[in-house]
């Protein structure tokens, strides 16, 4: 019977810490998934993957001409029929123990390999479980084609270019060239090429979620207007009535480059007018915990009176910004406490400033182009671990 030993890269098993019998004892039953997005569409790909893959769809695919599958070369295509008189498809044989099915797109034609080859003994999994399973130890991919996936699977989550910019260095093989490089390092420089890995982990692991960023301060400060002004659009609703947003509203843009989400909160006064206010007011507090980035907003003619943030733990980081600049003479200094960055939403002083300053504070460094950044728990746990079994 074939192994699975060999679809598992020597430096996995090695920086696994497996040797051939924990592999060998780990080896895959016959696994099937959908790889193409549900739905209909031109063409549909499925993976089978285990030690009997292909026994298993030799039993059903007939192969028009002289080339059986189980006699092929790996990385060959055969074309021929599902069933006899069956759809017409190609098998792509990757590996000994890999194999795609390119049919047509269709739901039913995908229904019925499916459901012949679950008949068949396979098991059939979901894209996360087959992404899971196939990068566990003993699994049945590459590093290389493990990390390209992932970056694939990444890369539809992602939003904003710079996080997209990213991810392509690494579906190109950014990562996959310093993950085979650090088979051959010696425990100094493993412990420097993981360690600058690592670096990048704080961002790497933002890639696919947005930064947090919650404006807080006083009922009618210019909190709801300066979340219009940066979005670039009005979705907050602005009312010279205090107490008006009394739930979280979120606004996902793009700042900057960067897949950002603004959170706009009730006003946070301590004589909150009703039970609703003072749960929105709560929420508040809530999401300003949770925050990547605080902006702490205060009014302009109300400079020198404090903001009243003692609501707030401090854990995360504040910028503090004076709202309603355009109300104070020109070539007036804000004076008092706290100072911040003067900002219009009315005039557009400031937004750009307040922007960058966001984004510099969520994002204070980026790695050189092509640099390689893990971006998923598995490559980080995986970077750590080997950092501890080899880099001592
Ligand atoms: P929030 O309660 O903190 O969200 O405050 P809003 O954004 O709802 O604004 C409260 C009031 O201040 C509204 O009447 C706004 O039109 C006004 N306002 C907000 N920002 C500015 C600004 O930059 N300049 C001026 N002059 N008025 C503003």
């Amino acid at each position: 019977m074939l192994s699975a030993v060999a679809h598992v890269d020597s430096f996995s098993r090695v920086s696994m810490g497996l040797n051939d019998d924990t592999v060998a004892s780990q080896m895959i039953g016959p696994v099937v998934c959908v790889l193409t997005p549900p739905g209909r569409s031109a063409l549909a790909v499925v993976g089978v993957c285990g030690t009997a893959a292909v026994d298993v769809v030799a039993s059903i695919f007939c192969p028009r001409g002289p080339h059986q599958l189980c006699a092929s070369k790996d990385r060959s295509v055969v074309f021929g029929r599902w069933r006899e008189g069956g759809e017409e498809l190609v098998v792509v044989r990757r590996s000994e123990t890999d194999l795609e099915i390119h049919c047509h797109g269709g739901v039913a034609a995908v229904g019925a390999i499916l459901r012949d080859l679950t008949a068949a003994g396979c098991r059939q999994l979901t894209p996360e479980d087959w992404l899971t399973e196939s990068a566990a130890p003993g699994g049945f991919r590459c590093a290389q084609s493990i990390i390209a996936a992932e970056a694939r699977l990444a890369l539809t989550a992602a939003r904003g270019p710079r996080a997209v910019q990213i991810l392509s260095h690494q579906l190109a093989g950014s990562l996959a060239r310093t993950w085979d490089a650090l088979a051959a390092a010696d425990a100094h420089e493993l412990r420097t090429r993981i360690g600058r890995l690592l670096s990048w982990e704080w961002l790497g692991l933002r890639l696919t979620r947005p930064w947090r960023v919650v404006v807080s301060g006083l009922p009618n400060v210019g909190k709801s207007s300066l979340v219009n002004a940066l979005a670039g659009f009005s979705r907050s609703l602005v009312s010279p009535v205090a107490g008006t947003t009394r739930d979280l509203l979120e606004t996902r843009l793009v700042l900057g480059g960067w897949d950002v989400v603004l959170v706009d909160t009730a006003g946070l006064r301590s004589d909150a007018g009703d039970a609703v206010e003072r749960a929105g007011i709560s929420r508040a507090i809530d999401a300003a915990r949770e925050a990547d980035l605080i902006v702490a907003v205060t009014a302009a003619e109300e400079s020198g009176t404090p903001a009243d943030h003692r609501f707030h733990d401090h854990t995360a980081p504040h910028i503090a910004v004076v709202s309603k600049a355009d109300l104070l003479p020109t070539g007036h200094r804000i004076a008092g406490s706290p100072a911040g960055i003067p900002v219009s939403s009315v005039t557009g002083q400031g937004i750009q400033e307040l922007a960058e300053t966001i984004i510099r504070a969520v994002v204070p460094r980026v790695p050189s182009p092509g640099e390689a950044v893990p971006f998923t728990l598995r490559q980080i746990q995986h970077l750590q671990d080997l950092r501890y079994s080899r880099g001592r």
